[in-house]
């Protein structure tokens, strides 16, 4: 597959550090599918490893509990609306509110009666023809057909000779069992706001079950949720081992270097504990979602057995500063050089210090577009500038005002012709120009019409050369030569001109006279903590996910709680 190659941006620092003492090792964690306005209607799960489902709930302690079970192999749950099962276009094989000739009406007859039990419920409600067991709120029913409307309700009723059963529609929170492709319900589920349903494929625990659920193969549970009375959020119930080998094969590839796996899979278990405890998603009914946001995450499909080894052999291992859990955050290439949290964030932190990288430049071919050149004339940099609220005159002059100790830039300067200027700071340095990463310099040049004495080439920050002789370039392997006395540029347009200095007398570019501004780089992401591509150069080197780790996250240690 395709490196996900994800930089994770948000650091979390103001949200409560986990101490040792209080860190669980696989802890069974709830990871969103589908939720916001991406909740379902209907949802399928479809057996593939094990067999039949437990329907019940998780409890406070996500302890599955267990109230019946069917042996159907493809299940769906449905909210207590009218859904149709599709039979064509998109909505084939999935339940959803467009009409289809197999529909699960949302009105029932409720026998009278009290029952204690499943089986009690399940006893009558077995006289009739579509009569299925309700767990509603903690009390069993037997309820019989599912009607569109009342009125065709009130007909069953009369046609069944049911008299005393009492008619009930649609509520806020109750979900239906349905088999798959089909109108017949198997269990419908009410527990209000403060329960919803959980299904535990498999009819006990003896295999390790695999179920597909939209086109994804899952380990674990699931729980259908309708937060606010809307449609089905769907939660994948899970131990937090299991989702590492889901999250690392996405974040990475289950081709890459096992030390280099075994880093992310610390990374990623980290990452996600701390976003597990802060409860980020608390109010949407899960911990972490399964993007980028948290993490990516889509099930088992590209697990082998390289990435489950990869999780096996760091079982339960966090990355720790002074017995707390670290901000895992990682990027997919520093280009060089990462940076220090404070120089991109603003907050001081005391493991992600920034450090020149002599790893990562070694895989540099194998990385897509490891080097990148964005050029902008002066005045589309104007525009820019203009179409963000900056207004100005002419922007005359951009250049990285202020480097960090590693090279990065952290203050880059736009200057009108009026001598007005704006300054971007920080990670801005990168999304303001939506640039790929702050590993870049920035070079000028501008042709005939200037005016002035001997010229100079602006190379970057506040550097300037008067000549290009006794200059080097870099390539993208990391070596260097020494430029000649004809430097040629490429743009980005393909055009090649000769590189001259401003303020000169000679020479001129194909640009007609307008200063272009030449902004070349390396990397991409943020630039801080572990670089993704350079752990696959450690671990090509012969490092161990140790050696990778205690390099990018400055003073850390690697354990159990
Ligand atoms: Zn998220």
């Amino acid at each position: 597959m395709q490196v996900a190659a994800c930089a994770l941006a948000i650091l979390t620092l103001s949200l409560p550090v986990p101490t040792r003492a209080a860190v669980e090792v696989d802890p069974t964690i709830k990871v969103g599918l589908f939720y916001g306005s991406n909740a379902l209607p209907g949802a399928n799960l479809l057996n593939d490893v094990g067999s039949g489902y437990r329907l019940g709930y998780f409890d406070d302690d996500r302890v599955f509990q267990q109230l019946t079970a069917t042996s159907e192999t493809a299940i769906s749950v449905v909210k207590t609306q009218n859904v149709y099962y599709g039979t064509v276009g998109n909505w084939a094989g999935y339940y959803d509110t467009i009409t289809s000739s197999i529909a699960v009406g949302c009105w029932h007859l409720k026998l009278p009666g009290s029952y204690s039990s499943y089986d009690e419920a399940a006893a009558a409600a077995s006289a009739y023809s579509g009569g299925f067991v309700a767990w509603i709120d903690g009390t069993w029913q037997a309820r019989v057909g599912a009607w569109l409307d009342k009125t065709s309700a009130q007909a069953g009723q009369a046609q069944l000779g049911l008299a005393d059963a009492e008619i009930v529609g649609t509520s806020s929170y109750g979900v239906s069992v349905v088999k798959t492709g089909t109108s017949q319900i198997l269990f419908q589920f009410d527990g209000g706001s403060s329960r919803c349903l959980g299904i535990q494929p498999g009819l006990d625990d003896s295999v390790k079950t695999e179920t597909i659920f939209r086109g994804n193969t899952y380990y674990g549970g699931f729980q259908y949720q309708r937060v606010s009375g809307g449609n089905l959020t769907v939660s994948n119930v899970i131990g937090l081992e299991d989702y590492v080998q889901g999250v690392i094969v996405r974040e990475m590839s289950s081709s890459w270097p096992l030390e280099a796996l075994k880093a992310q899979a610390v990374c990623a278990r980290t990452y996600a504990y701390r976003n597990y405890i802060a409860g980020k998603h608390k109010s949407q009914g899960f911990d972490l979602c399964n993007t980028i946001d948290c993490q990516a995450y889509y099930g088992m499909d590209e697990v082998t057995a390289s990435s489950s080894k990869a999780v096996e052999q760091t079982y339960g291992e966090y990355a720790w500063y002074n017995g707390s859990l670290i901000e895992a955050v990682y990027s997919s290439h520093d280009g060089g050089a990462t940076e220090s949290a404070v120089n991109v964030w603003g907050s001081n932190v005391a493991y992600l210090i920034g450090k020149y990288d002599p790893y990562e430049a070694s895989v540099a071919s194998k990385v897509p577009s490891y080097n990148w050149t964005v050029t902008y004339t002066a005045q589309e940099l104007t525009d820019l500038l203009n179409s963000k609220g900056y207004t100005n005159s002419g922007i005359v002059d951009f250049r990285v005002t202020k480097t960090s100790p590693t090279g990065n830039a952290i203050e880059i300067t736009f200057t009108d012709s009026s001598g007005k200027s704006w300054s971007k700071i920080r990670d801005a340095c990168r999304t303001f120009l939506n640039l790929r990463s702050i590993h870049y310099t920035v070079s000028s040049s501008s042709g005939s019409g200037s005016s002035g004495g001997g010229g100079s080439y602006s190379v970057n920050g506040d550097g300037t050369l008067s000549s290009l002789d006794g200059a080097y370039a870099i390539d993208g392997s990391g070596s260097t030569s020494k430029l000649g006395s004809d430097v040629y540029m490429i743009d980005g347009s393909g055009q090649v001109s000769q590189a001259v200095p401003s303020g000169g007398s000679g020479g001129g570019t194909s640009t007609g006279g307008e200063t272009v501004f030449t902004i070349t780089g390396s990397g991409w992401g943020h630039n801080v903590g572990m670089s993704q591509w350079g752990a696959y150069a450690m671990a090509q080197q012969g490092y161990t996910y140790l050696d990778i780790l205690t390099f990018y996250y400055t003073g850390i240690e690697v354990r159990q709680p």
